[in-house]
């Protein structure tokens, strides 16, 4: 195993054993939104409070395999305080990188979402990784139009 490969592994297992904003957000203003991986048995809940264009809040309460909990925690820490659009860009980033191979997609602040990559040696695990991305695009969504609870499958 390459060094880079040890340190991706090492951020992917520190995630995994001690994910960052995990469980429930109450407000008035947190929407939450449901995302399932039936493939894999993943199973998430994404909160979300929007103000003033800014990710203000933003917690998962996930049941899910290790990959999937990893991704969770990771996004959650990226976004949390980004303004939406910049949200919506590193989205956009982090799906070209996993789905079309664009090692360099990602802004350099976010590189620990490169740990993720190695994902890829295994296909049907990048759903488990796609997952909370995924479900934030719909929480983006939603929060865009005023909803407040949705409910997502990546099948
Ligand atoms: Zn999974």
């Amino acid at each position: 195993m390459s060094l880079a490969d040890e340190l991706y592994r090492e951020t992917i297992l520190d995630h995994y054993h001690n994910p960052r904003n995990q469980g429930v957000l109450e407000g008035p203003s947190i929407l939450s939104v449901e995302g399932v991986n039936p493939l894999c048995g993943d199973e998430l809940i994404l909160y979300l409070d929007v103000k003033d264009g800014k990710v203000e809040g933003i917690s998962i309460k996930s049941r899910g395999c290790s990959i999937n909990t990893a991704s969770s925690s990771m996004m959650t820490e990226a976004v949390k305080g980004l303004p939406v659009e910049r949200v919506e860009e590193l989205i956009d980033a982090f799906k070209n990188m996993m789905l079309k191979g664009e090692q360099t997609a990602v802004p350099e602040e976010f590189e620990d979402l490169e740990a993720l990559q190695g994902v890829k040696k295994y296909p049907v695990r990048i759903k488990c990784a796609l997952l909370p991305w995924n479900t934030l695009i719909e929480a983006l969504h939603s929060a865009a139009s005023g909803e407040t609870a949705k409910a997502i499958s990546t099948e």
